[in-house]
């Protein structure tokens, strides 16, 4: 890439970023200054959200160029506090050129109340992100934060960050932003789902369901579905206390209780 062509894409990447922290903004998923964009210009150059900043009032000018190391090559402003994360995601990810971190309100609370998605309940969470996986609790803005996602970022766009917020990746900036949307829908529809069962938990769609929408995911997009992870240390969170519910939850509807 030229030098010309690496400042037009520069350009477009910056209106696109601005409006993509507006909606995120306007659309609930941040509350002021959280969360943060980025999206890679050319090897070794990045667009960053600065830290620290409203994101409803961001403007082309209050955006961070920096480099592979998190060191800034332009910009009035210091980068983004989770910088590292983007950067891990970037370094696991060649087919990715967008990240987005947001603290979208359903999705986090499933996180705080112990209770994982993975499992499919809606058969447009596989076409739209695959599976949601949930990473580790770590301390934001540290090098841990990173750490948690490495092993599930190779495989999964979608995570949530338990107790925390939410990471999505894309080719472009529009799509890792469309995963964060589709991401809180799924939670909002399960959440609604879980209230007209009076608190219970909805079941996930039958295993045969899903190995046929990830047959047809395949076909359609070529998007393998992804494999087990070995590293167990890097998912979160085991809802062991929905297992003692959902199992209290059978008993009683058995009469055993
Ligand atoms: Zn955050």
């Amino acid at each position: 890439m030229n030098l010309r062509s690496i400042r037009e894409k520069e350009n477009k990447l910056r209106k696109t970023m601005i409006q993509i922290a507006k909606l995120t903004y306007s659309k609930g998923m941040i509350a002021a200054s959280d969360g943060n964009m980025s999206a890679k210009i050319a090897e070794n150059r990045f667009l960053v959200t600065p830290s620290g900043l409203f994101k409803g009032f961001l403007e082309e000018s209050d955006l961070v160029v920096i480099d592979q190391n998190g060191d800034v090559i332009e910009g009035n402003h210091g980068p983004s506090s989770e910088l590292m994360m983007h950067l891990k995601a970037y370094e696991m990810r060649s087919d990715i050129e967008a990240v987005v971190h947001a603290h979208p309100p359903v999705i986090t609370a499933f996180s705080v109340a112990g209770i994982d998605l993975t499992e499919a309940i809606l058969p447009e969470t596989i076409f739209i992100l695959g599976e949601i996986k949930f990473a580790q609790y770590s301390t934001p803005t540290t090098e841990d934060v990173p750490k948690a996602i490495e092993n599930l970022i190779r495989q999964h766009d979608a995570l949530v960050l338990t107790r925390h917020g939410s990471l999505t990746v894309g080719k472009t900036l529009e799509e890792a932003y469309q995963k964060l949307e589709s991401l809180e829908h799924t939670a909002k529809i399960i959440s609604e789902a879980v209230k007209l069962r009076g608190g219970k938990m909805v079941a996930p769609l039958p295993s045969n369901e899903i190995d046929k929408l990830w047959e047809i995911n395949e076909k359609l997009t070529g998007k393998k579905r992804p494999g087990k992870i070995n590293d167990i240390s890097n998912e979160g969170p085991i809802s062991h206390e929905l297992i003692a519910k959902t199992v209290m939850d059978v008993l009683k509807e058995m009469n055993f209780q």
